[in-house]
């Protein structure tokens, strides 16, 4: 996904590499140079802004003026810098102990992969020894009940939903006390999404999450829809809170200025990424890791 901007990454920081000195003029326009790459990524204007100024300031130290290896030391804030933007630290789920329940809401767009980042987690989470149940509380996107048990099938783990329910907070009660009747440890309750954000659709979730008071309130983002993806968790961390994203379609030929947008903007972590349609195609986000990935 970052193939362009890797590929002026390596050559900027090429060019700076083997300096034996570097001059603020360089300093200028290997900062220039990834301003643009940044920009043509479809990185927030305010985020790459921020980026330049820092890694302006920092390589004006006299850290790398002086330094006898000043391309190495430019190098190395270039590359603090990405992964700060990513997010510094890999953040896992905040779940509680195995006899306690943990309720995990999902939220999102219709068609951002909700319903199956659902159970691509409650499969990832079943391999590591927890015991989760799915729930259904999409109740107005036609398919996605069904969808959801196909998945429960395909997955073994266990989908809860009420035949002829239309509200969905009453499925999420039923749900609570299903869950602990039969020692679920874990809840992922799959939420209905619209094709925009309205506040119909906010109202809903802010019920849900009143009844539900999960431990983590996950926002499915889709990685195509780029600044528009870093709008659409905003938006909710503010009118619902987030305890973080997940990306979906992360395999797809984006240009990947949501993943590099959305921790500054909306100061919550990208948990996972999807990687493909298939069930086992989500991974943990590693900032580190896909910084040095971007800078190739
Ligand atoms: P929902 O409306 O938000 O519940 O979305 P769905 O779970 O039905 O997903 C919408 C489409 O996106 C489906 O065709 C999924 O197979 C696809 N999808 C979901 N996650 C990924 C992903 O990580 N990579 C790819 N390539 N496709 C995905």
């Amino acid at each position: 996904m970052f193939d362009k901007l890797t590929r002026t990454f390596s050559d900027v920081l090429r060019q700076v590499s083997g300096k034996s000195s570097i001059s603020e003029k360089n300093i200028q326009d290997a900062v220039e140079e990834i301003k643009i790459a940044l920009l043509e990524a479809d990185v927030n204007l305010r985020v790459v802004r921020r980026f330049v100024n820092h890694t302006i300031e920092e390589a004006r130290g006299e850290k790398v003026l002086r330094s006898v290896n000043p391309g190495q030391q430019f190098i190395k804030i270039v590359h603090d810098r990405m992964v700060n933007l990513l997010g510094s630290e890999t953040e896992g789920l905040q779940l509680k102990g195995p006899d306690t329940l943990s309720p995990i809401l999902f939220m999102g767009l219709q068609g951002s992969g909700k319903t199956t980042t659902c159970a691509k987690l409650a499969l990832r989470l079943k391999k590591e020894g927890r015991k989760p149940l799915l729930v259904a509380a999409d109740l107005v996107r036609p398919a996605a009940v069904k969808q959801l048990q196909l998945l429960g099938e395909q997955t073994g783990v266990p989908v809860f939903a009420v035949e002829g329910e239309k509200k969905p907070v009453k499925v999420v009660k039923q749900a609570l006390s299903f869950a602990k009747k039969n020692s679920f440890n874990t809840m992922i309750v799959d939420t209905s999404g619209r094709m925009h954000l309205d506040d119909d659709l906010m109202k809903e979730i802010q019920e849900i999450n009143s009844v539900l008071k999960p431990v983590e309130g996950l926002l499915v983002a889709d990685a195509m829809t780029g600044q528009q993806a870093v709008e659409i968790a905003k938006e909710f961390n503010e009118r619902v809170g987030i305890t973080g994203v997940i990306l979906s379609k992360f395999d797809s030929d984006t240009r990947g200025g949501a993943a590099l947008s959305l921790k500054s903007v909306t100061k919550k972590p990208i948990k996972y990424v999807g990687v493909g349609e298939k069930i086992d195609e989500l991974e943990q986000f590693h900032p580190d890791r896909m910084a040095s990935r971007i800078l190739g």
